[in-house]
């Protein structure tokens, strides 16, 4: 069974819009096939703010930031994690408020050098949070969490007195998360599930697509939903496929071309993930796990 995806989603670009008290979401003009319609920047707070996600260096992006903070003052411009659609405004946006940049560590240039991904470079918080650091703004305590998998520096963000959770690219309504090896880990985007599901949040809103409401019933189906795709690929193994091609032409039927990547990236971090659990051999030959059984033969 697939997740249950959400594809209703109907917000205004550049345009401030509401989503609860003291949260408004202004949607960036950035659609992309993995953005979906662009990246939700949200304001929070009424007579002071913070910005989350800042999103992507668009002059209208920020002309429409700039109108909806409408001259109160800005605390804080927390990025979720700093891909190319999330982190680049953050600068302009700073230097416009005076407000300082806040997230996760930085990645070191040469780890992004191992990837095709969009790593924005330039990303350098005046200010680098951990798991569990908070601010208070307008009286609210906003606290990082961090959910690495998606992204080595990716933070959540939970207003903890709403119990509202902004889920950055970890959790999306729309789809399922992108996992790139190398910067992307398999076995950490699993963690960070498992650890959301630890937490009380009511409600996520991530940084692409619609809200979530029911969010603990959707992030085990997101668990589930790997575990199912770890099945046939551990089926696809032991039949002789060996290449995350050979595999991705066996389990993704119909898929659009341009996705083709994709899917072989996710395939490839399944098998990092077993090659860790020693579960996968050199040239990516499978070796089921002892059974029980087998531990332990029955003595005759
Ligand atoms: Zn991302
Ligand atoms: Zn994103």
């Amino acid at each position: 069974m697939p997740p249950d995806f959400n594809c209703n989603f109907d917000a205004p670009y550049e345009a401030p819009h509401p989503i609860a008290r003291g949260i408004v979401q202004v949607l960036a003009q950035n659609p992309k096939d993995y953005t979906f319609r662009g990246t939700n920047s949200f304001l929070v707070g009424e007579t002071e703010l913070a910005i989350i996600d800042p999103g992507p260096l668009l002059d209208s992006h920020i002309d429409a930031l700039m109108k909806a903070v409408a001259g109160r003052p800005v605390r804080a411009i927390l990025v979720t994690h700093s891909h190319q659609d999330h982190s680049p405004a953050a600068a302009a946006l700073s230097q416009l408020t005076g407000a300082p940049v806040m997230g996760h560590r930085p990645i070191d240039a040469a780890i992004a050098a191992l990837t095709t991904e969009d790593v924005d470079l330039a990303f350098a918080p005046d200010r680098e949070l951990t798991d569990q650091d908070s601010i208070t703004i307008d009286g609210r305590v906003i606290r990082a969490v961090h959910t690495p998998g998606h992204f080595p520096n990716h933070l959540c963000y939970a207003l903890e007195q709403e119990r509202i959770l902004f889920s950055g690219d970890q959790v999306m309504g729309w789809s399922t998360t992108v996992i790139s090896p190398p910067l992307g880990n398999l076995e950490h985007y699993l963690n960070s599930l498992e650890a959301l599901l630890t937490r009380e949040d009511r409600l996520y809103l991530p940084s692409h697509g619609p809200k979530i409401d029911n969010p603990h019933h959707y992030v085990r189906q997101l668990i589930e939903h790997r575990h199912c795709r770890e099945q046939q690929i551990i089926a696809c193994l032991q039949k002789g496929c060996r290449t995350p091609a050979e595999i991705v032409s066996q389990i993704y039927t119909g898929l659009t071309p341009r996705l083709v990547q994709a899917a072989q990236q996710s395939v490839q971090a399944h098998l990092d993930y077993l090659t860790a659990q020693g579960l996968l051999g050199p040239g990516n030959v499978y070796h089921p796990r002892p059974t029980e059984s087998a531990l332990h033969p029955v003595q005759s």
